[in-house]
């Protein structure tokens, strides 16, 4: 086993606020991602909502 520097890495990624349905960055995905659990947007929400998977 190889013994590396693994330097952890503490950046937020910007990616942190992408929907994962329209690929869009939104701080709205943040605040549905905690209430819902889905990281997407106000407008993918809303239309999860009305057609569910
Ligand atoms: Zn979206």
């Amino acid at each position: 086993m190889t013994k590396e520097n693994n330097n952890e890495k503490h950046i937020i990624e910007p990616l942190d606020e992408l929907c994962e349905e329209c690929k869009e960055s939104d701080e709205s995905v943040i605040h549905n991602l905690m209430l819902t659990g889905f990281k997407v947007c106000n407008s993918c929400r809303l239309s999860k909502t009305i057609f569910p998977i």
